[in-house]
């Protein structure tokens, strides 16, 4: 069965954002908001195989695709599902950074749409892809049993977070799992290293990269007349971020930079839709993180004291609580290395 049968067409109010915001499109994969006329955020489902958000963008005369999921399969039907809303044709497919969650689904769209990154982000996916692929044919299927037999022999309450967490895990490694089989490594091949426009006449496009920040290499897709921004993996919405690719100083400015962006709505990389606030949370999640490594520096704590520490209150009822700690020793080792 086709995912697209469920559309649906229902419209609630974002909160956060002041603007009505509708759902068209609901799947196992990803659920599609309309931002704005010609304007999408896909936001991703836990149990699904997308995985990381992406955003729709149509300019007037050609439609950008801003990341692409881990899953080809879920890309494919992104693809569908644009095809039936009418926006002008797909152009452009961005990648904000070189994470597989972000880059996988490059591969369904056909040769004449360009792949747009930094020229260091497609240095990067050239390196690790090859890499990663065949670790995760190594590592991905134990874990995926692991998920799976926990996912098939669960009894509990099906809204426990517990059961959510097994839920996002378990088609993470099933499709990491499959990748050296399903992979075929797209690279990008037009690059953005500073700033450009991709205006047409519904709006202006600005994809702008300020460089280091989750990783070696970021970039963002803003919407002047919009205000709308879509953040890569720059800001997570109500999840822990993944540090141990970043440059934490200048993730922060980054962050201030997109601070100073007129914004409304900002689509992140992973979590619910937020707002310019999001931004701000963000920099506060890695100032917290900064001052408890600095603190177990102090006191001269090793590594290991690290798993002692409890996530603080702001931040236990997020999502991906795993990253927590890694984040920790990360930010503490590159104390250590000072
Ligand atoms: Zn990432």
């Amino acid at each position: 069965m086709k995912h697209y049968v469920l559309f649906l067409a229902f419209t609630i109010c974002i909160t956060s954002c002041n603007k009505k915001q509708t759902f068209i499109y609901s799947s196992p994969n990803f659920e599609i908001v309309k931002l704005v006329e010609g304007v999408y955020g896909c936001i991703h489902k836990f149990g699904g195989k997308a995985i990381c958000n992406v955003g729709i963008i149509d300019n007037g005369k050609e439609t950008l695709i801003f990341d692409s999921f881990l899953s080809p399969s879920a890309a494919e039907e992104l693809k569908e599902v644009v095809a039936k809303l009418g926006l002008s044709p797909i152009k452009y497919v961005v990648n904000s950074h070189f994470h597989n969650d972000h880059i996988r689904g490059n591969q369904v769209f056909s040769p004449e749409v360009k792949i747009i990154s930094t020229s260091r982000t497609a240095e990067l996916i050239k390196e690790w892809e090859p890499i990663d692929i065949e670790e995760e044919k190594a590592y991905a299927p134990q874990r995926f049993m692991h998920f799976d037999s926990l996912y098939n022999t669960y009894k509990g309450d099906t809204n426990a977070r517990e059961y959510q967490q097994i839920l996002m895990w378990r088609p993470y490694y099933e499709t990491l799992a499959e990748s050296y089989k399903d992979i075929k490594t797209r690279i990008p091949d037009l690059f953005v290293n500073n700033q450009q426009f991709f205006n047409g006449p519904a709006r202006r496009v600005q994809i702008i990269s300020k460089g280091k920040g989750h990783t070696e290499s970021d970039l963002i897709l803003y919407l002047p007349d919009d205000q709308i921004l879509f953040t890569g993996d720059l800001v997570f919405n109500a999840c822990h971020p993944y540090l141990g690719d970043g440059y934490i100083a200048d993730w922060k400015e980054y962050l201030n930079f997109l601070e100073s962006l007129n914004i409304t709505t900002v689509v992140p990389g992973h979590g619910q839709l937020g707002s310019k606030n999001s931004i701000n949370v963000m920099r506060e999640y890695i100032l917290t993180i900064e001052n408890l490594a600095n603190e177990m520096h102090r006191q001269g704590q090793k590594l290991e004291d690290a798993e002692r520490i409890e996530i603080p209150d702001p931040y236990k009822d997020w999502w991906f609580d795993s990253f927590f700690l890694s984040n920790l020793k990360f930010t503490y080792s590159n104390i250590e290395e000072k």
